[in-house]
Order: C-alpha cells, then sequence, then structure tokens
C-alpha cells in the first residue's frame, strides 16, 4: 500500500470541497470591503451575517455574541488577555489546568510575568481536571477559570457542565478551549454556563487562519486587536471573509452530520485500539475509556521511542503525531502526558491517532500491521527491551 493514511485530525483536517466551493466566489467576484457604504458590498455584509447565525445557532448563541478571529490560539489569548485586563481591579488569580493547549498556557504564563497569580489544576490519571481542587483553588480574587473542553493530546473530555455550575455559584467567568470539542461534540453554551469558548475552522474542515470567540452579553472584554470598528469595536481589521464563509460552511456541514461522523470514528477507533491492545503487548491507551473524543487515540508503547515510532510509519505513508503538533520538534516529553502521571521514559513512546470520516477498516489493519512491525523492530534494537525480557526469564 502506498496510500497516504492520514491519522493527525487534531492537528488539522482535510477542507471539505464543498467549503473551498463555497469561499472561491469572496475572492473574485464578491471582494468589496463589508464595512463600506456602497450597494457592491452588500452581499459581503450578508455572507458575514449569514456565516454569524450558523455559528451562534451552532452553540445556543444569539449571532452578535460571536466574534471572528484568526483561529483557536488567537481567541485563547484574547479571552484570557483581555479578561485579566478588564476585571484586574476585581482580582488578579486565574484558575487553568495543567492540560491546556500551549495557546491557553503560555497565555497564563505571560499573565504571571505581568504579576498575576494562576492556578495550574491537577488532572487524575485519565486526564480529567480535579472538581474538588478547583472549588478550592477559587479565592475572592479569583475572575477567571479557563479549562478546555477535550484535550488534544489524549482526546479526555472534561466535566464542562460542573465546571461552568462551580464557576456560576461563584461568579466567576469561565472560558472553555473547545477547539477540539467544536464540530466533534454537542454544545450549548446556556446549558454548560460557558461565558466565552475558542474555536477554529481548520480543526472541522473548514479553512486555516480563521475561528471565532464566543463571548456572553454582558462580559466586559476588552479588545486584542486595536484599529478599525469590525467585530462591534472588539476586535479591528478588515474581515477575513472568504475564510468566515468558509467557517460557516464548515460548521453546517459538521452539525448536519455529527452523530454519524462520530459513530463512524469511534466504531473504527476502538477497533483499532482493541487490535493494538491485543497484539502489541506493553502497552497502554492514554486518556479516558469513555469521556473521549470520537476520533482520538492515544497510545504509550514502552520500550520505544515515539519519535522513531513516527518516522517509520511515515515510511509506511501513515500521518501520526507524539502528541502535539507544537511540541514536537522538542525533545521534552508531552506536559499532558506528565500531568496524567506517566513516568518520562513512558510518555516518551506515545502515539496519538485521531481520525477523520475519510478513514476506512482496511486502513485500519494495515495501521495495526505496521505498528505491530515497527514496534518489534524497535524494541528488537532496545537495551531496555533486552534488560527487562532477560530479568522475567
Ligand atoms: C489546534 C488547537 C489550538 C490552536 O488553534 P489554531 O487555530 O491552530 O490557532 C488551540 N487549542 C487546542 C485545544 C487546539 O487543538
Amino acid at each position: 500500500m502506498n496510500k497516504r493514511i492520514y491519522l493527525d485530525n487534531a492537528a488539522t483536517t482535510k477542507t471539505r470541497p464543498e467549503v473551498v466551493e463555497a469561499m472561491l466566489p469572496y475572492f473574485t467576484q464578491y471582494y468589496g470591503n463589508p464595512s463600506s457604504v456602497y450597494d457592491f458590498s452588500e452581499p459581503v455584509k450578508e455572507a458575514l451575517a449569514q456565516a454569524r447565525e450558523i455559528i451562534a445557532g451552532s452553540i445556543g448563541a444569539k449571532a452578535r455574541e460571536v466574534y471572528f478571529t484568526g483561529g483557536g490560539s488567537e481567541s485563547d489569548n484574547w479571552a484570557i488577555k483581555a479578561t485579566a485586563d478588564a476585571y484586574q481591579s476585581k482580582g488578579r488569580h486565574i484558575i487553568t489546568s495543567k492540560v491546556e493547549h500551549h495557546a491557553v498556557l503560555h497565555t497564563c504564563e505571560y499573565l504571571e510575568r505581568q504579576g498575576f497569580e494562576v492556578t495550574y489544576l491537577d488532572v487524575d490519571e485519565y486526564g480529567v481536571v480535579k472538581l474538588d481542587e478547583l472549588k478550592k483553588a477559587i479565592r475572592p480574587d479569583t475572575i477567571l477559570i479557563s479549562i478546555m473542553f477535550a484535550n488534544n493530546e489524549v482526546g479526555t473530555i472534561e466535566p464542562i457542565r460542573e465546571i461552568g455550575e462551580i464557576a456560576k455559584e461563584h461568579g466567576v467567568l469561565f472560558h472553555t478551549d473547545a477547539v477540539q470539542a467544536y464540530g466533534h461534540l454537542p454544545i450549548h453554551v446556556d446549558d454548560y454556563h460557558i461565558d466565552m469558548m475558542s474555536a477554529s475552522g481548520h480543526k472541522v474542515n473548514g479553512p486555516k487562519g480563521v475561528g471565532f470567540l464566543y463571548i456572553r452579553t454582558g462580559v466586559k472584554i476588552r479588545s486584542l486587536i486595536h484599529g478599525g470598528a469590525q467585530e462591534r469595536k472588539r476586535r479591528a481589521g478588515t474581515e477575513n471573509v472568504p475564510g468566515i464563509v468558509g467557517l460557516g460552511k464548515a460548521a453546517q456541514l459538521a452539525m448536519e452530520d455529527m452523530e454519524r461522523r462520530a459513530r463512524h470514528e469511534s466504531g473504527l477507533r476502538d477497533y483499532l485500539m482493541a487490535r493494538v491492545m491485543e497484539e502489541v503487548p506493553y502497552t497502554r491507551v492514554n486518556g479516558h475509556r469513555t469521556s473521549r473524543l470520537p476520533n482520538n487515540v492515544n497510545f504509550a508503547f514502552q520500550f520505544i521511542e515515539g519519535e522513531s515510532l513516527l518516522i517509520l510509519l511515515d515510511g509506511k505513508g501513515i500521518c501520526g503525531s507524539s502528541g502535539s503538533a507544537c511540541t514536537s520538534g522538542s525533545l521534552d516529553p508531552s506536559h499532558v502526558l506528565l500531568a496524567i502521571g506517566l513516568p518520562h521514559e513512558i510518555a516518551h513512546g506515545s502515539l496519538r491517532l485521531t481520525l477523520s470520516e475519510e478513514n476506512t477498516k482496511e486502513e485500519m489493519d494495515f495501521v495495526v500491521d505496521s505498528i505491530k512491525e515497527i514496534v518489534q523492530r524497535l524494541r528488537d534494537m532496545s537495551p531496555l527491551y533486552e534488560d527487562f525480557m532477560k530479568n522475567r526469564k
């Protein structure tokens, strides 16, 4: 098989052809600036309004609570920095978790250097935030809780409803990075008491470089990008019209067949997982068994280096990841795997595979056969494995 098998949909997804098709007229035909007054810009304004309606509808929000951004990282930065800015007279304490995406973690670290205090909550062995620790961490000067909806590495879905309730009870704002969850899981901002929510186009078969931040009416939040009056004066810059149209289309398609897609992906994922666990010894699955994104599996193979495994899988046309795309290239093991309690040497042997609706059972069989062969080959070269096998006898 010389085909490419793409299993890195947590890093990015293929833009659906229908999405590209929806975007195209907004490059060459409807290219007017939506801020202009003439008639030529009317269809452009309408397209923006329509995309905003679709997205608002997809999370139970009002259209004017949806702000388009340049993607997930910008939405996270904006939510956290601008809340810190607007609410610092009330307090300078923020709560987040140890397993957040770097867009959240590095923003919090930046704020610490500006004199804010940040509590990084522990998670249990499955990657679930500890709710009793959250309750204990809340102080009179806590202004924000930022906990992700679902983890991009181990796939664990956090108890968002409970976190939202705790935040509401204590009068603390709640932001969630829903970049991995949006379009894959049902989300309703009122049911979950979410005040702010980040999402990104390219993680839901939409274009790259566009996303949105939901901001509940009444939340005081400053601009991150200063300039023109776009996005209700909260996010300046001429709108990325084709990108926003594409995001709207991707959202619409994702909502239409979320259940069917989740069933297909989790079916294949469970099949892959069962075969690997049965046929590759000294392997564990990281993340929660059931409260988990439908398309995610994360393995740790003892006695091997995840990076070597990735390179050899790549040689067979299989695209996987050792954790998050952001940490690859660095030799540090993933902060998420360390937070769930994996020792360094096991965290190093991790492999994340994230499926899409295009994957097939034949692909899964080829992937399992390849993993089996490569893991055995790497173990045969490992002195650790040799010692382990000798001591066992
Ligand atoms: C990909 C990702 C981001 C960053 O989104 P971009 O649109 O690439 O900036 C943030 N958070 C999570 C959980 C992600 O998976």
